[in-house]
């Protein structure tokens, strides 16, 4: 079970893109949670795709299951499926490509703990609650009631696997999400109580009524001086904090861009990137529901960027 997850665990730091690249004998189909979310399932596998489609849909998720792909191959195929060669399962996410969770082809009984562990990851990589790393970071209520600030701080933990696998925060988390849908299933973070019924309830909390940040991506794309880009984006609804980050992604030439965000309500924010910095960070406190644009315009030499706006509910 531990290697099991150790390499599903190594698998997650997978590119999305290479993934993405093998679709050799895709067949597609898309089943229901019980609220009619779809559920995308790249069949590759004959299995039981009623117990498949009821693990998932039985699992604490909201709105981000549409967002996922579920790549189900013959049993012996996922180490190459998932690019290494003792994977038994894996969760791979890119910026700008649709993540895959890749799960072995088995009776639905035996799939079931690599299934919600892996979708632990995509539960983690949907809300956000950190600026920074942004993507597997679990979510707000999790961190602190499981501490995990102090943890960090001291060295308990990681945000990668340099502490090993038990140790890293990711990991964590799908583990207490596995536990979350299984209370009686197992859990592989050997030095960690197993997540309380409080902790269990803050993670449902998170998913079900997030309070962190969400996120919208917009690009990457270039720009130039001589044709800047407006990108606009909606505020649901009014939020305390908004926070627009953009990342300049050419790794050579000129840097120079020059930001600017102005939202319903008359708030108009700038921000200018020279020289050696890579990410501009313009923040708005709070920002008013309705429609926001973003004004993006490069010096002399064409800019590749990608911006990343998070809403902080
Ligand atoms: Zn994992």
């Amino acid at each position: 079970m531990r290697s099991l997850i150790t390499l599903a665990a190594s698998a997650a730091l997978l590119s999305a893109a290479a993934l993405a690249a093998d679709d050799a004998g895709a067949a597609i189909r898309v089943v229901r949670d019980d609220e009619g979310r779809q559920i995308r399932l790249d069949l590759r596998a004959a299995i039981n795709v009623e117990g498949y489609r009821r693990i998932i849909a039985g699992t604490v998720h909201g709105d981000e299951v549409e967002d996922v792909t579920f790549r189900v191959v013959p049993e012996g195929r996922v180490g190459i499926a998932c690019l290494s060669e003792d994977a038994l399962a894996c969760y791979a996410a890119d910026p700008g490509v649709r993540p895959v969770i890749v799960i072995p082809g088995r009776a639905p009984s035996r799939v079931r703990n690599v299934l919600v562990h892996e979708y632990g990851h995509h539960i983690d990589r949907s809300y956000d609650h950190r600026l920074a790393p942004p993507d597997f970071d679990g979510t707000a209520r999790w961190w602190s009631r499981r501490q995990m600030g102090q943890r960090l701080s001291s060295r308990n933990v990681a945000w990668d696997y340099s502490r090993g696998w038990g140790r890293s925060i990711a990991e964590i988390f799908a583990e207490d999400y596995a536990v979350l849908n299984t209370p009686r299933g197992p859990f592989d973070i050997f030095w960690l109580d197993r997540p309380s019924q409080a902790t269990r309830e803050a993670m449902r909390q998170d998913i079900l009524a997030p309070m962190g940040l969400s996120r919208q991506r917009l690009g990457p794309a270039w720009v130039n001086r001589a044709a800047g880009r407006t990108i606009t984006f909606t505020v649901a609804t009014a939020k305390r904090r908004l926070v627009v980050v953009t990342r300049v992604r050419n790794k050579r030439g000129s840097r120079a861009v020059r930001t600017t965000v102005s939202c319903a309500g008359g708030r108009f924010v700038r921000n200018s990137l020279a020289g050696r910095n890579r990410v501009g960070t313009i923040r708005i406190s709070g920002a008013p529901s309705g429609r926001c644009e973003l004004m993006i315009a490069a010096g002399r030499n064409p800019v590749l960027y990608e911006t990343t706006v998070l809403h902080k509910r």
